[in-house]
């Protein structure tokens, strides 16, 4: 859910629909930024060329599709990625994709050896019975807010938290399949929280190589589709997000253009410009982070079309092996 993790603006406590047209315009000028490179059958192509500021509030082509090019691969066909996925994670230890890859050679090192994922499940079901503990103001280093928050629920009351601990307990089977190392922020294994500082500090002390956050919103009904949330460039107290930006941009756009593959689910309509990327400076947990990291909505849980995929336990099953395609496809896999 987006708009419980809003910050303490001082204008507001604002409406779920101003912060998301905020939120909107904002990754319309990180968009507005980008070289939009035709490329292949797939479609376009992102490539990325500053950093937004100063960027005149243009509204990014809707046909835009956030594609799997920052690290130079070819863009995400079904085709393409879909080799990507079936291939073995045994490379050449060149960090060049899988796909196309020649054999492993015998004692090859495969690139994703010793690398280290965190996951981090959004919320806590716990949360909902300790108000008190999840509203205690933290600091996020560019302002203070709530420790936790409970998350949103379908409307037959079926909670954001546990969908984002099943979808980050399938995403750890299929990474650790792949030989990585993965590293949870909690497993039902405490009462509450973590606050949103814990959750970054665990991603920064275990030097992860990358850090999903899995979440589901809570938007009006009508509004549907996934969105990836990437840190601004951020810099206050605790808070430096210069040496991330850069790539936990190619980290996000991986995973979105492998979530829209593997689910078959569009992109956010109703913010980021139907980008699927959205841009946000107030996340405490991508705020403090120091290695890359991403949040990943992974739909509308308040959208009766939406909510019966989430409830699914096949479409999560599709939802994990996106976000693991796309982890995988940026660790270089
Ligand atoms: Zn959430």
């Amino acid at each position: 859910m987006r708009y419980d993790d809003s910050p303490p603006q001082p204008d507001t406590a604002p409406a779920p629909g101003t912060d998301r047209r905020r939120f909107a315009r904002r990754s319309a000028l990180a968009v507005a930024a980008a070289v939009i490179a035709p490329t292949t059958l797939a479609g376009w192509v992102l490539v990325q060329v500053g950093t937004g500021a100063g960027a005149d509030d243009a509204r990014p082509p809707r046909v835009a599709v956030p594609a799997a090019a920052a690290t130079g691969t070819p863009a995400a066909s079904p085709t393409a990625a879909g080799t990507a996925t079936a291939s073995p994670s045994t490379g050449p230890g060149t960090g060049a994709p899988a796909s196309g890859a020649p054999a492993p050679s015998p004692g090859a090192t495969s690139p994703l050896a010793g690398k280290t994922v965190v996951v981090d499940p959004g919320h806590n079901t716990g949360n909902f019975d300790h108000s008190r503990e999840i509203n205690q103001q933290v600091d996020i280093g560019t302002a203070r807010k709530e420790c936790d928050t409970t998350g949103t629920t379908t409307r037959a009351g079926y909670k954001e938290a546990e969908f984002t601990l099943d979808v980050s307990r399938r995403l750890r089977t299929i990474l650790e399949g792949r030989g990585l190392k993965v590293v949870f922020t909690h497993e039902a294994d405490r009462a509450w929280g973590p606050c949103i500082t814990e959750r970054a500090r665990i991603g920064n002390e275990a030097n992860a190589d990358a850090v999903v956050s899995v979440h589901a919103d809570g938007v009006s009904e009508g509004s549907r589709g996934y969105h990836v949330i990437l840190p601004a460039k951020v810099k206050g107290g605790a808070a430096d997000t210069a040496a991330i930006v850069g790539p936990s941009r190619a980290l996000g756009e991986r995973i979105a253009a492998n979530f829209a593959r593997a689910t078959g689910s569009g992109p956010a309509n109703y913010l980021g410009g139907g980008t699927g990327l959205v841009v946000r400076d107030d996340l405490g947990g991508l705020n403090l982070s120091t290695r890359p990291k991403v949040f990943v909505e992974c739909g509308n849980m308040r959208d009766s079309k939406d909510a019966a995929l989430l409830t699914s336990p096949q479409w999560r099953q599709k939802a994990a092996q996106g976000i693991a395609d796309g982890i995988v496809g940026f660790l270089g896999g």
